[in-house]
């Protein structure tokens, strides 16, 4: 019930062209399932382990993103049904996201992760990184994996001023990117505390947890 009304608030403050992508990770399957009833039908994990349990007893018309950082094998036990993976930081990875895709017969799409906010902790590409990965011939090669976007993190602070900031240097990229690769359709930015900043800075894509299920229990 509360699940649902929570889905329904955010779905009134979300324009059309922007998708929802509900972050159930340490949630039961029964939550999920109380946002799937309601219409939601992209979930985002972020623990490979996790989604894969979740994947295998939760109807099949389920979209998975794997929104956090991904470790290199792990990426074997997702290759088969992820739909997108959000949190992709280096060449490496890429690398053997798309050696699994190929096994699967698969072309994965992947966000690349870019590093916006000032924190040390947060994984991802600067501007140089990008534009080096971009034009390389090792990753002009990878015929399994397909680019269609960005994604990011801002800084986590109550000053709005420098969330705002570091969305709009995410937009700029964005658009760099835009205009090298062909595929490129996703800006995924925003989380319960910041999506209405990361839309009107352009984002497509927001990903919200605790806004829809409640606040998580780490244990
Ligand atoms: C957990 C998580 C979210 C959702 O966070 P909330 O604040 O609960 O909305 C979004 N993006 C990533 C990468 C996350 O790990």
């Amino acid at each position: 019930m509360a699940i649902a009304t929570n889905l329904k608030n955010i779905n009134e403050t979300i324009p059309e062209g922007v998708t929802l992508v509900a972050v159930s990770k340490t949630k039961p399957t029964e939550s999920i399932l109380e946002a799937y009833e309601f219409g939601q039908r992209i979930f985002g994990e972020n623990k490979v382990q996790e989604m894969t349990i979740k994947w295998e007893v939760l109807p099949k018309d389920i979209e998975w993103h794997m929104i956090g950082h991904v470790q290199r094998n792990k990426v074997k036990y997702m290759a088969e049904y992820v739909s997108l993976i959000h949190g992709v930081d280096s060449l490496k990875l890429l690398k053997e996201i798309d050696k699994q895709a190929k096994k699967n017969n698969r072309v994965i799409s992947c966000l690349l992760q870019i590093h916006i906010a000032n924190e040390e902790s947060k994984f991802g590409f600067d501007e140089k990184e990008l534009l080096h990965l971009l034009e390389s011939e090792e990753f002009k090669s990878l015929e399994n994996i397909k680019i269609v976007g960005l994604m990011g993190m801002a800084t986590f602070t109550k000053d709005i001023n420098q969330i705002r900031k570091e969305f709009k240097n995410l937009k700029v990229l964005f658009e760099t990117t835009l205009s090298m690769l062909a595929d490129v359709k996703v800006l995924s930015m925003g989380m319960s505390g910041d999506y209405q900043i990361a839309i009107e800075e352009g984002s497509t894509m927001v990903r919200i947890g605790s806004s829809i299920f409640g606040a998580r229990n780490y244990s």
